[in-house]
């Protein structure tokens, strides 16, 4: 099959990234050092292409047809062992070990499945930086900080493992096809692992109701004595909204509320999912 005649589906969330500024502005963000590369949705090649003159890379494509058509492209860099291709859906091979070696995560993500993925790379003590394009909206909120609007669960978990920024914000003119949003490549450097699942438990909780109070929030799921209590010793206001909070103050919160329920505390239990 040749690259012309490819037809873009939409059901794989493909929008192929045309614009080489962007490409080379992908590729001089990447951390300096000496790990693998994973591209999550090579498509088209038109990144790996970049990729693979600077590093290693580990390729996921779900789609047979694109499969078939990298395999023919790169067919030197496949034989060197510079290029491997996994065909197949990247969340199904990541139930185990992606890959059994540090590496970053650079691609231009599908974005129907990328908050997933990066939730998943930023969990995976394998995976040291992140290096993606997203749906700009996302994008803000990987890399919000404390008292932005959009501040919440995903920026926490972020800061929690290190540290984030926007590299370029694209608009739909620089894809094929073209999508209705706009896009962002931002970076995350991870400087620790740290993934905790009911740490994230607890932040989807105080975030259920983002512009309601925090204490309101939380007081679904623990005891309202414990967490005055606890919001006192850190002098946190009670009217205080989720968003305005650190994300070290969440940790401490986190910890606060842990050691009061051991003390002899119960949760509430009518938690609302
Ligand atoms: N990297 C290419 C580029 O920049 O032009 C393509 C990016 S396109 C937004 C997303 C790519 O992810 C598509 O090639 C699509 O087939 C692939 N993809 C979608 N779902 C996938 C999955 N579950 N596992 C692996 N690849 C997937």
């Amino acid at each position: 099959m040749k690259k012309e005649s490819i037809v873009a589906k939409k059901k794989f969330g493909q929008n192929f990234l045309k614009d080489e500024n962007v490409l080379r502005k992908i590729v001089e963000a990447m951390p300096k050092n000496d790990n693998k590369i994973v591209e999550i949705g090579p498509g088209l090649g038109d990144l790996t292409k970049f990729l693979v003159d600077v590093k290693s890379v580990e390729a996921f494509e779900v789609d047979t047809d694109l499969c078939k058509l990298l395999q023919s492209t790169f067919k030197k860099e496949i034989a060197t062992k510079r290029l491997h291709i996994h065909c197949g859906d990247v969340l199904k091979a990541w139930q185990s070990e992606l890959v059994d070696e540090p590496y970053d995560l650079v691609a231009n993500l599908p974005y129907y499945i990328a908050t997933n993925i990066i939730l998943k790379a930023l969990a995976d003590p394998m995976c040291k930086n992140i290096l993606v394009m997203v749906q700009l909206e996302v994008a803000e909120k990987f890399c919000a900080k404390v008292g932005e609007k959009v501040f919440g669960s995903l920026g926490i978990i972020t800061q929690s493992v290190g540290s984030s920024h926007i590299v370029v914000k694209v608009p739909p003119s620089a894809f094929d096809p073209q999508p209705k949003i706009d896009s962002a490549v931002f970076l995350i450097q991870k400087d620790k692992d740290r993934s905790d699942k009911s740490f994230e438990d607890m932040l989807r909780v105080a975030f259920t109701q983002p512009r309601k109070t925090l204490m309101k929030n939380l007081s679904q799921k623990y005891e309202k004595n414990l967490l005055q209590e606890v919001f006192a010793a850190q002098e946190l206001v009670s009217t205080i909204r989720p968003h305005q909070v650190s994300t070290s103050d969440y940790h401490q919160l986190y910890k606060l509320i842990n050691k009061g329920s051991l003390d002899g505390r119960r949760e509430t239990g009518n938690t609302k999912k």
